[in-house]
């Protein structure tokens, strides 16, 4: 696949996510972060720190993102940005934070660490209900205002909203919930699945170790109550890159294309319309 090669003796990825916390406000139908489902866990910057200082001499992002969950949950946001933005200092690399900005008020030095590092503030909008837009866009008129720091705003609720575009990764199902439980695809067509799936690219660096995708990683996060182990046990078992691996095994790892995990996927893309995120 074309998107290894090495730069500088380091190993291209195209994009590495780092979750400041699993928790979040909304509970969005279909979130790659199983994030609606409750989830607990806040990065500490020491947790942080020692995820970062794992790989930061051996991998070159093009793209680094601290997200969640909702990251302005993090207290310590604005600390966790500042290391990710030292791991990852190329002029290669975007360095990014992907928000809902419901607590973006909770930061007030977000905007001087954003522009010192060199990070884009991306907002995105999970709803048309109109109270929803009504705060969003009091948090989208103050992000206007601040200077020297890159911004997108992207419309991920499902239907038009006036002046806002649609995010180009259309929200996809990626899994079957049912009543009570969380159910995986059996289409038994990994290579499929892969091919028409939208979080391929983005490796988790998650617990000091990197991860295929968020789906895997933050799949065993869920209560195991939702998860039948009749269905869900192979995948339990995926293992992630230890950053003990060796320079071939890491190679190997980010130039993998469909593995057997990718089977608990869809083969084919489903869209579907997004319920009220509250
Ligand atoms: S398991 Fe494979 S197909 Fe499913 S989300 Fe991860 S990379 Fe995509």
């Amino acid at each position: 696949m074309a998107f290894l090669f090495h730069n500088r003796q380091k190993v291209n990825v195209r994009s590495l996510q780092i979750h400041a916390t699993q928790a979040c406000n909304l509970a969005c139908d279909g979130c790659t972060s199983f994030s609606q489902f409750k989830l607990k866990g806040m990065l500490t910057p020491l947790a942080a720190k020692e995820w970062f200082d794992a790989w930061r001499k051996r991998i070159q992002p093009e793209k680094v993102c601290l997200l969640g969950g909702e990251p302005t949950i993090n207290p310590d946001l604005c600390e966790l940005l500042e290391m990710m933005g030292k791991s990852f200092p190329s002029p290669h690399t975007k360095r990014l934070l992907t928000t809902n900005a419901f607590f973006l008020d909770r930061h007030p030095d977000l905007r001087t660490v954003l522009r010192r590092f060199k990070i884009e503030i991306r907002i995105s909008i999970h709803s048309d209900e109109p109270d929803y837009l009504e705060k969003i866009k009091i948090a989208i008129r103050e992000v206007e205002t601040w200077k020297g720091v890159s911004k997108l705003f992207t419309n991920n609720s499902g239907k038009p909203i006036p002046g806002f575009k649609f995010n180009d990764e259309k929200w996809t199902q990626r899994y079957i919930v049912n009543k009570d439980h969380i159910l995986p695809f059996d289409d038994k067509n990994p290579r499929k699945s892969w091919e028409v799936c939208t979080a391929k690219m983005n490796l988790q660096l998650f617990d000091s170790k990197l991860w295929k995708c968020p789906i895997i990683t933050y799949l065993r996060l869920v209560s195991p109550e939702k998860l039948p182990n009749s269905v869900w046990q192979n995948y339990l078992k995926y293992k992630p890159l230890e950053p003990t691996c060796s320079d071939e095994e890491l190679r190997r790892f980010v130039s993998i294309e469909e593995e057997e995990i990718c089977g608990m996927c869809p083969s084919t893309t489903i869209s579907f319309a997004k319920a009220n995120p509250f």
